[in-house]
């Protein structure tokens, strides 16, 4: 799943693109994704919009434009894409996420379940192989209504990301320290890889409960976080499966991650193999020796 470092690379490869461009024609053949308004009130309501510009809060992109707010998850597995007519095709083939073709960037397949055309003749295609993509439109007065969006909890690259709000979001949890951090009202854009990432930072064990943390493993979660979540944005986000920046292309942060998916692999710290378990319904991996079950 595209976590804040993939969806922020994904904000940074369009922004340049389709800022200041005007939809001119949009195309939904996936009804599931779209949650307001119906699909086809969609399309009408961005047709002449102009996208003024795309933020980012947590898993969301947030993309501003005249009278509206557009408010995108990418689910398990959104890929939100560029295409650039005057890339011409070329005499060799690639392997694109849409298959093998003579140009880098991606055609619309079986899986493209809306694109945006511009005035300007390019678009941006929407892919999403598992459609659990969630696609919102409000008018701009109205945004007060995407509650999911406004109960989201700190985040964790900007300056409110503080010390003390982080202790105070502790207040009254009573879960396994990794289901908290998974929780978007908690940390907003920490999934599965990066809470693993962060709690072998913090050398805590993943189902310890909040309430046994001390202060210090609390402050080293909290500097813990923004860390892991900085290398997986240096690396241009981490690629497993399905996720792809704005030009159709890996993130290289798999390489560099500490314990998720490296299950029988050396920690980087002291050699004991990493393991996996379950929490909450969650593949969890951790180091034994470094993450131990009771505070030392
Ligand atoms: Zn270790």
């Amino acid at each position: 799943m595209p976590e804040l470092p993939e969806v922020e690379t994904i904000r940074l490869g369009l922004l340049g693109r389709v800022c200041n461009k005007r939809i001119e024609r949009v195309e939904i053949r996936c009804h599931r994704i779209i949650l307001r308004p119906q699909p086809r009130e969609m399309a009408a309501a961005l047709g002449g919009q102009m996208i003024r510009d795309i933020q980012r809060r947590g898993k969301f992109l947030l993309f501003q434009l005249d009278d509206y707010r557009l408010l995108v998850h990418l689910g398990m597995s959104g890929q939100l894409t560029y295409w650039d007519q005057t890339q011409r095709d070329d005499q060799r083939f690639f392997t694109t996420v849409t298959g093998l073709q003579q140009a880098r960037q991606h055609a619309v397949d079986k899986h493209t379940h809306v694109s945006l055309y511009f005035d300007d003749g390019n678009a941006m295609h929407y892919r999403d192989i598992r459609q659990f993509g969630k696609w919102r439109l409000y008018r701009t007065e109205a945004f007060d209504e995407a509650r999911e969006f406004l109960q989201l909890g700190l985040e964790p690259l900007d300056k409110g990301y503080t010390l003390s709000r982080f202790m105070e979001s502790f207040r009254g949890r009573k879960l396994r320290i990794k289901s908290l951090l998974l929780n978007q009202n908690f940390v907003a854009g920490v999934g599965n890889i990066y809470a693993d990432e962060a709690l072998f930072e913090a050398g805590i064990h993943p189902e310890r409960f909040v309430h046994s943390l001390s202060i210090e493993e609390k402050q080293r979660l909290f500097r813990a976080i923004p860390k892991v979540l900085r290398r997986g944005l240096k690396h241009g986000g981490t690629s497993f499966q399905n996720y792809f920046n704005a030009d159709g292309e890996a993130g290289t942060n798999q390489e560099t991650l500490r314990v998720y998916g490296r299950e029988g692999g050396k920690c980087h710290r002291c050699r004991t193999p990493i393991v996996r378990i379950v929490v909450s319904q969650r593949g969890t991996h951790f180091c034994q020796r470094c993450q131990p079950a009771k505070r030392k």
